[in-house]
């Protein structure tokens, strides 16, 4: 019959969740098995965080040519070799991936490239590229992550009509691009191609982008999209499509009027889905909550007791630095170790123009949870280093404690926001007070001096602003 092999501890996917879980599990003494059925790395490594981010920061070079000019600086005309582009992006990625993969070895992990279904709480069946194996565990992490939600009227091709997976590998930059859903993954990538050269739409069914953030941090980038050409359709439906010969006309209603777009590419960005199914949880009895996620407990334990559930396909943020984390409590946990998963916050970053960076909480979710909650906020141009790098849009705004002072939330839009979003989430974290801040010294001049400036804006000292 079929091999079985034994393990102390089975991890079920790649991705940020799945590898950081099994190479801490290694660490801390289990006999780790770590099976992926695709690339190690996951979404995050392989059409996610980092392809997308190897795409903006491409495209971002390419705008900021255009600003050199009011710095005395020409340059002649630019021009984007596209499939040098990917291959650079291609790269970034498997340099990355490589990487993980050693770290896996060189921990003693052993990964099977196999697709896992569990048959009992200590059983699961792994089918190879010819041959099936078992494995049989004490306690096994579920990082099946997640995959893009489709939109019934939208049907995704692969072709014309693509995911944010195959909106990273174009052949060539669209000419007319339809993004659907002004989330932060349709934001990125419509941001990033407009600055490439394609013409480009983001339609959106609510009122608003990117619902989820606080919305005070928008008009930075709300101002940005419109100066670089982004067309914004708001409480605008997607009707349908259908494909005239290498184009799309998208059919969409806005206030019961019809409209109809052409376009050379269809982005459909609408949200994610856990990858819960097909898993053979049914057979444990691991519990799913209504949109399929897998429900877990501060431990990262799902109600099974030998299933851990960790990264996008447990809910909460889908996030890799949150997949990553709690990777890190469900295997220490695992390994029999006192865990949980018990952050103060999840930082969270839109990689849009400028960057939003959020930690914590936002002033209306301190008021919510009772808090009796102040904000002060600092504009980026008042920070001598934004102003020297051209880049003066956007602010800093703290949430604090009226009376503690202690620091709940920290939000930033501007210039490098999502790494200046690590010293704002320590202070969050640390539960730092606006005085704790003011009296730190920041060198200058930097962009982080922003955050000394907005906590003496607290404390009704601040030196910057009348
Ligand atoms: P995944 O990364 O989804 O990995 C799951 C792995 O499990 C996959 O490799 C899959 O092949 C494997 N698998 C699934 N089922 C099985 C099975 N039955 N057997 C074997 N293997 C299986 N997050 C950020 O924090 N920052 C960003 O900037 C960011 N940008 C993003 C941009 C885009 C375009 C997208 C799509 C996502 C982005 N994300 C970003 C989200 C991030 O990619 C996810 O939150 C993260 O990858 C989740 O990690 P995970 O380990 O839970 O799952």
């Amino acid at each position: 019959g079929e091999l079985t092999i034994e393990c102390d501890l089975l991890v079920v996917g790649g991705g940020p969740g799945g590898y950081v879980a099994a190479i801490r599990g290694a660490q801390l003494g289990q006999d780790v098995v770590l099976v992926e059925e695709n690339v190690v790395g996951g979404v995050c490594l392989n059409v996610g965080c980092i392809p997308s981010k190897a795409l903006i920061t491409v495209a971002n070079k390419v705008d900021q040519m255009g600003h050199l000019k009011e710095m005395g600086v020409s340059v002649g005309s630019l021009d984007v070799d596209f499939s040098q582009l990917m291959r650079y992006k291609d790269q970034v990625v498997s340099r990355l991936t490589s990487g993980v993969a050693q770290l896996l070895k060189g921990n003693g992990v052993e990964v099977v490239q196999g697709n896992a279904t569990f048959v009992s709480a200590n059983l699961a069946r792994i089918q190879l590229a010819h041959e099936v194996q078992q494995v049989r565990f004490k306690n096994a992490i579920v990082a099946t992550g997640s995959r893009p939600l489709e939109l019934p009227s939208v049907p995704v091709d692969h072709e014309v009509v693509v995911d944010s997976t195959d909106a990273l590998s174009f052949s060539e930059i669209p000419k007319r691009l339809v993004v659907v859903g002004g989330g932060y993954i349709g934001l990125e990538i419509g941001t990033a191609y407009r600055k490439l050269g394609s013409e480009v739409t983001v339609v959106e069914a609510t009122s608003q982008l990117l619902g989820a953030m606080d919305q005070t941090l928008l008009a930075p980038v709300a101002k940005r999209l419109k100066a670089l050409g982004v067309t914004t359709l708001l409480s605008t439906k997607i009707v349908g499509v259908s494909r005239k010969g290498n184009e799309v006309l998208v059919s969409l209603e806005r206030d019961g009027v019809a409209e109809t777009l052409q376009a050379d590419k269809v982005v459909v960005a609408v949200g994610r889905t856990p990858n819960s199914q097909s898993l053979g949880l049914e057979h444990l009895g691991v519990a799913l909550d209504e949109k399929g996620f897998i429900v877990v407990d501060d431990q990262r334990r799902s109600s099974v007791k030998s299933i851990f559930a960790i990264g996008d396909v447990a809910g909460g943020a889908l996030l890799a630095h949150k997949a990553s984390f709690e990777g890190k409590v469900a295997a220490t946990v695992a390994a029999g170790k006192k865990d949980a998963y018990d952050p103060v916050a999840v930082p969270a970053v839109v990689f849009t123009d400028p960057e939003i960076a959020s930690v914590g909480l936002t002033l209306s979710e301190a008021g919510r949870l009772g808090y009796k909650a102040k904000a002060t906020r600092f504009p980026f141009a008042a920070i001598g280093r934004a102003v020297s790098i051209n880049e003066t849009e956007g602010f800093c705004q703290v949430v604090y404690d009226e009376a503690a002072e202690t620091i709940l939330g920290i939000h930033l839009v501007g210039p490098e926001a999502s790494d200046l979003l690590g010293e704002a989430s320590v202070l969050v974290e640390f539960g730092a007070t606006l005085e704790d801040v003011g009296r730190t010294i920041h060198a200058h001049p930097t962009l982080a001096e922003i955050f000394m400036e907005a906590a003496e804006v607290g404390l009704g000292l601040p030196v910057h602003q009348l």
